[in-house]
């Protein structure tokens, strides 16, 4: 695509060269759009990935606000990535989309309402605490979600929250950090594992199933002391000075153990955050006194998976489950980690069936499903009307974003198909415990049969 930027403008802004070269690199040829979701759904070129990159490009040439028309049409972006996979030309739209948001929020001034909802969300679901807490405080509100949803401006956003509000919050994990899981018996390598923000007080079950499966075939688990939320989800609101803080914490706590006992790989259960982690060597890239520190812990950063694929798993119990594995976007288009997680769970015993139209995002998209929750609804329909095809008895996938959406959507088409965590079904064959979604989905059935 033809760019016009000044050479003023390029050396004005250290992101612009980097955003320029992205745009120049894409040839118009339109082939990203047959995968692009908003643009199956709503059929505008504006939503589609190469009407995006011209708007992207209009916007940064201009150096101007931009129109709300055009914040419309990038804030409907969802971030999965799918146009990446597909494109030829290899444009990075990941680098252009962050660009286009943080330029937004910097040069864009949102309703009152919209403001409130992000400055809402990025002062919660970073902090595990202030979490757990909302989600109780959630619950209060839920008898009055059709009052709620009346309210102007903000309703449908604030039922979508309250929809994803679990039925019961479990319990703080035993299993917190900060803190060492030594292995059994002898040590063969040494992991961080990064227990994250939000996936701790959805399912704690998932990093207490990775610690078990990780120690048990020999794996030393580290929980460092310092470490916090990897940055993406406030990254994909356009807070880049924010995202860059949580980044920096992470880096120094991550560091301090390479360089004290050593590390053979920093261990990442969420996809969404997976692929923020190994882009830091990017976000700091003009940054001299941080580059070098953040190339290091992106070249060790791993999906659990990439791990478990080097360990000799041996399978003591799956029973032929048939599991529908849907491969969220940040694991297939932002890792492009596709057969990995699949080949694992074949491998331990399980069935896995395909999902038709996986690559297509499911909706969740980090906080999407609650900034757009039109959208992110008739994705997610979509998505379990899919999976409900293969009648399977469990769903997996590698990101709690995913999880949250897709058993929301299971809910509403009232199917009692359990959701869990590729590593909580890894680990259970393997020799760990029921997954409780199953086992709970189990002990249902069972007592419809009685009944
Ligand atoms: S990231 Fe996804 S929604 Fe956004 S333009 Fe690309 S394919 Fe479309
Ligand atoms: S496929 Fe790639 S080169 Fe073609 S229009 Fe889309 S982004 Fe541009």
């Amino acid at each position: 695509m033809q760019i016009s930027f000044t050479t003023e403008q390029l050396g004005s802004d250290p992101r612009l060269p980097a955003s320029a070269e992205i745009v120049r690199t894409c040839v118009h040829c339109g082939f990203c759009t047959a995968t692009c979701p908003t643009y199956l759904l709503l059929g505008d070129e504006l939503d589609s990935p190469r009407g995006r990159i011209y708007l992207i490009k209009n916007m940064l040439e201009s150096g101007k606000a931009p129109s709300a028309g055009v914040v419309r049409h990038i804030d409907r972006c969802l971030s999965c990535l799918a146009c990446m996979t597909t494109c030829p030309s290899g444009v990075h739209y990941m680098h252009l989309i962050d660009h286009a948001r943080a330029y937004i929020e910097e040069n864009y001034k949102r309703s009152i309402a919209d403001r409130a909802i992000r400055m809402f969300l990025c002062a919660l679901l970073p902090y595990p605490r202030r979490f757990r807490l909302a989600l109780r405080v959630a619950k209060l509100f839920q008898p009055f979600r059709r009052l709620l949803n009346a309210l102007p401006f903000v309703g449908g956003r604030v039922t979508a929250m309250l929809d994803l509000v679990p039925s019961d919050i479990p319990a703080r994990s035993g299993m917190r950090g900060p803190r060492v899981f030594a292995s059994e018996g002898r040590r063969k390598g040494r992991v961080v594992l990064l227990s994250g923000c939000a996936q701790p007080v959805l399912n704690p079950m998932i990093n207490e199933a990775t610690i078990r499966l990780l120690t048990r075939y020999g794996t030393e688990v580290v929980l460092p002391v310092g470490e916090g939320c990897c940055g993406a989800l406030v990254a994909h609101m356009g807070r880049v000075e924010a995202a860059r803080a949580f980044a920096v914490r992470n880096i120094d706590a991550w560091i301090a153990e390479a360089e004290g006992e050593g590390l053979d790989a920093i261990l990442i259960t969420a996809s969404g955050c997976g692929t923020t982690i190994k882009d830091y060597g990017s976000m700091f890239r003009n940054d001299p006194s941080y580059a070098e520190k953040a190339s290091r812990i992106s070249a060790l950063a791993k999906d659990v998976t990439e791990y478990l694929e080097t360990l000799d798993l041996i399978p003591l119990r799956s029973g032929g489950l048939k599991v529908a594995y849907h491969s969220a976007c940040s694991m297939q288009h932002g890792q492009q980690l596709k057969e990995g997680p699949k080949r694992l769970l074949g491998r331990v015993g399980y069935k896995v069936l395909d999902v038709a139209e996986g690559h297509i995002c499911c909706g969740s998209a980090g906080v999407y499903n609650i900034l757009q929750p039109e959208i992110a609804g008739r994705l997610r329909e979509r998505k379990v009307g899919n999976v409900l095809k293969l009648k399977p008895d469990i769903v997996a996938s590698g990101n709690i974003g995913c999880m949250t959406q897709i058993a929301k959507g299971f809910v509403d088409a009232d199917a009692a198909v359990p959701v869990v965590h590729t590593v909580e079904l890894i680990d259970w064959a393997t020799g760990g415990p029921i997954p409780s979604a199953l086992e709970q989905a189990q002990t249902d059935r069972a007592s419809i049969t009685v009944g």
